[in-house]
């Protein structure tokens, strides 16, 4: 039996988030299918609705948030169709389907292409809407095709040919991606020993270089463009991670938030933390690496807050 919005749409509930603080969402709505997910876009057209991923890259404001937050959680199924050519491979993935977790059964299945992600934790939709990535790759290079809402419900598919993919960047965020299709390369029987292998390569770089255990959202700041005071050239990108450390942040603690002392550029939270310790040590980053070299970082993390107070 189908649901209402009556059914649907819930009060007062918390939003599950890596970081493991800040408040809950006012109405709050895990759409079953497609046509759960339109119905209350269209319920809601006009006012503000804001997507819930796997929350890894998102800091929810300790006051939680209004209008509506649509958890994609169960919009999680995925499946592989052949490709073009013989060795390639297309994985169908709803968007609430687990990045991690399609990783290892991709590699599990000899198709290459998503190992060079490993570490990330992400729904497929919020690795594309982000162009999620690292040392090793983006997800845009997989990227064939994306399924998306509009605000009103309207059903889109947008080639990758068109989308306006960059660093940490998609230019999808004004949708609601439903579905992603990417390219992955069928492995020989005798080269997946060594897809295996890099796969914990990834990783292990990955734990070696970033604080996994801890409570994060990952990098709190893009990685700026190399035209500040004092910055070599243009175009190419310095490590936000290396300049925090160099303006003397590693260590800065406010609150329950602290820069990770394996890197700057991870914020992460101790006991009785709250959202607005990491606002405020995300803005007190800002002026020192400004004061330092005179570069704005911009935020990559998303930051919710009410609209309305
Ligand atoms: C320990 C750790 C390590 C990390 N390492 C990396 C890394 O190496 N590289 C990297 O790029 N990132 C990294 N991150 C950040 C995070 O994993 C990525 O940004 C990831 O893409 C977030 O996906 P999500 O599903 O959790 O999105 P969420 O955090 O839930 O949401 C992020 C944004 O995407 C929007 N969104 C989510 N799903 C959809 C959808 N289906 N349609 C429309 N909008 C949507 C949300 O509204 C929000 O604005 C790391 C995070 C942690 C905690």
């Amino acid at each position: 039996m189908s649901r209402t919005l009556y059914d649907i749409i819930e009060f007062n509930k918390a939003i599950d988030t890596w970081f493991g603080v800040g408040g809950g969402a006012d109405r709050y709505a895990r759409p079953a299918d497609r046509e759960e997910l339109a119905d209350c876009l269209v319920a809601y057209a006009g006012h503000t609705v804001r997507v819930l991923g796997d929350g890894a890259n998102l800091l929810v404001d300790d006051d939680g948030v209004d209008g509506l937050v649509v958890d994609l959680a169960d919009l999680d199924s995925a499946e592989y169709s052949p490709g073009e050519s013989p060795d390639e491979v297309i994985l169908h993935a709803q968007a609430g389907a687990n990045l991690p977790r399609l990783i290892v059964e991709s590699v599990r299945e000899g198709y290459s292409g998503l190992e060079s992600l490993a570490g990330i934790p992400a729904s497929i939709g919020g690795a594309v809407i982000m162009n999620a990535g690292g040392a090793f790759g983006s997800i845009s290079e997989l990227v064939t095709r994306v399924h998306a809402m509009s605000s009103t419900g309207a059903e889109l598919v947008i080639p990758a040919e068109q989308i306006s993919f960059d660093y940490r960047h998609s230019g999808l965020e004004h949708l609601v991606i439903t579905s992603v299709e990417l390219r992955l390369r069928r492995v020989a029987e005798k080269t997946r020993p060594a897809l295996r292998d890099r796969l914990k390569e990834v990783m292990a770089y990955k734990k070696k270089t970033q604080p996994m255990a801890d409570r994060s959202a990952g990098c709190c700041f893009k990685n700026p463009l190399a035209v500040g005071r004092g910055l070599p050239g243009s175009g190419t990108r310095v490590s936000a991670g290396k300049l925090i450390d160099e303006a003397g942040c590693k260590g800065l603690r406010i609150g329950g938030a602290e820069v990770s002392g394996v890197h700057a550029n991870f914020i992460v939270t101790h006991d009785g933390c709250r959202a607005h310790d990491i606002i405020e040590l995300m803005d007190e980053v800002e002026r020192r690496v400004h004061a330092f070299c005179g570069v704005h970082l911009e935020r990559e993390v998303k930051v919710w807050q009410r609209t309305e107070p």
